[in-house]
């Protein structure tokens, strides 16, 4: 069969990969990991074109021409809650000029599928995991092996309700060779080539207003993961973003696989997000000594109140410890917060940022609240008054915001993120400093770059 893997095209730079779209929040783009970890299973078995029309920006009808002339016989594609009215429009226009059924993956569809694919007649199928066997399995009409999807045949909807991930997975090797030579970058990388990697999926812990921990949690055989490094090595990649959502979880594994990238002097750069109660002196050197030069951590909010009532499994004292740590480790570090949760005031976003500069962190990362489709944040956030359960669009990223708070409108919140980045980034002794970290053209080229564009969008 001819299978397109694609990630449709948009107004914006869009980032719709693992159920957590949003808009970029200056002009980075990471190669899109569902469709990365499926391109090794797809193009074992079938003729695989990938069409990354965000990467190539490409407009709607380029993309089309494109998808058109390869005449495709199914198209397994991205959706995203950043970008639904646009996905649904090009996607319906895809399947009546095609005739190719469509099975997508995305958070818009995360709660099963069933509504949405009762709403939407061209959409074929969504599924729920990337590291299952089902998208091949929707592509074949193997609907009896399905785990976790749902489908339409002659008409009736049905839907196969799965397990979480769990223990271990195997994938072919991502074919990252499919994917463009250009159009992406990393905020964080040193050097290029960078690629995208992962090495488990989901992640184990329960914080309510994050989709991956919805996802179960299972991990690479060490092995796999070093057979496609040294791949990446021999194409003459140099750095690499390790999208882990918690590196080092299962600890003997990671210390493994650290000291392996170590011993076979493999060489590259790279960044993973880690959890400032996990990553003790030890992981931190393991990593540093494999390369690892950036590590980015959820911080979230300094009150310890909204960390524990959302579960967050630790409190303000280990994220302390935590960057502490990362910077005695040799590392640049990077906070996430989320702002905008239900409680949030202005006296409390100040606060956040106060924050952010006391921990001396390189980067701060932040994220507006969004109620995610299968989170338990998005039932509190309904029961609240605050989220509105037939809204399907929600951006992440905070180019819009997804729902006020409890004293603060969206309009209000978008505009105190947008003081937010200013305050934090515009300040002449983190330029300083900034400017004196720069190690390599590279990555000279690219902060100016991506600071420009992160202004120009917070203006
Ligand atoms: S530890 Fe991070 S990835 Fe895991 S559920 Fe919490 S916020 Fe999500």
């Amino acid at each position: 069969m001819r299978v397109l893997l694609l990630n449709p095209p948009g107004r914006d730079l869009y980032i719709r990969d693992y159920f957590c779209s949003k808009t970029t929040k200056s002009n980075y783009l990471f190669h899109p990991i569902d469709l990365l970890v499926l391109s090794g299973a797809v193009a074992a078995k079938h003729e695989t074109v990938v069409l990354d029309a965000i990467a190539e920006r490409l407009s709607a009808g380029d993309a089309r021409a494109r998808a058109l002339a390869f005449r495709p016989d199914a198209i397994v594609t991205l959706v995203g809650a950043v970008s639904w009215e646009e996905d649904r429009a090009f996607l319906r226009e895809m399947r009546a000029a095609t005739g190719a059924p469509i099975y997508a993956i995305g958070d818009v569809m995360h709660d099963g599928g069933e509504a949405v694919l009762a709403d939407e007649p061209w959409l074929d199928g969504c599924f729920q995991s990337f590291v299952n066997g089902d998208a091949l399995a929707l592509v074949e009409r193997r609907d009896a092996d399905l785990e976790n999807a749902a489908v339409r045949r002659d008409g009736e909807v049905r839907r196969v309700r799965g397990k979480k991930a769990h223990g271990t997975y195997r994938v072919p090797m991502p074919r990252h060779d499919l994917f463009p030579r250009r159009g992406y970058s990393f905020s964080f990388a040193r050097r290029s080539p960078f690629a995208t990697v992962l090495t488990d999926y989901g992640c184990p812990y329960p914080c309510t207003f994050c989709v991956i921990g919805t996802l179960g949690f299972a991990t690479r055989p060490v092995e796999d993961v070093l057979e496609e490094l040294r791949a990446l090595k021999r194409q003459g990649v140099r750095e690499l973003f390790v999208m882990d959502q918690t590196f080092g979880i299962v600890r003997p594994r990671a210390l493994e696989l650290c000291a392996a990238m170590e011993r076979e002097a493999l060489d590259f750069g790279w960044t993973t997000y880690a959890r400032p109660d996990l990553a003790d002196d030890e992981m931190l050197r393991a990593m540093r000594s494999a390369g690892c030069h950036t590590v980015m951590m959820g911080v979230e909010t300094p009150d310890d109140a909204i960390l524990a009532s959302y579960r967050k499994g630790y409190l303000s004292d280990a994220v302390r410890a935590g960057f502490a740590r990362a910077r005695a480790a040799g590392l640049r570090t990077v906070g996430t917060f989320i702002i905008g949760l239900p409680e949030e005031t202005e006296a409390s976003i100040a606060r956040t940022v106060e924050y952010a500069i006391e921990l001396e962190m390189d980067f701060a990362s932040f994220n507006v609240a969004v109620p995610r489709f299968g989170t338990p944040f998005r039932g509190d956030a309904i029961a609240k008054g605050v989220a509105d359960p037939a809204q399907r669009v929600m951006d992440q990223g905070g180019a819009s915001a997804s729902m006020p708070t409890l004293t603060l409108s969206r309009e209000r919140m978008e505009s105190l993120k947008r003081r937010a980045i200013r305050k934090f980034y515009l300040r002449p002794s983190y330029l300083f400093r900034r400017l004196a970290a720069v190690r390599t053209p590279h990555e000279l080229r690219s902060q100016v770059s991506e600071g420009l564009a992160l202004l120009r969008r917070n203006a």
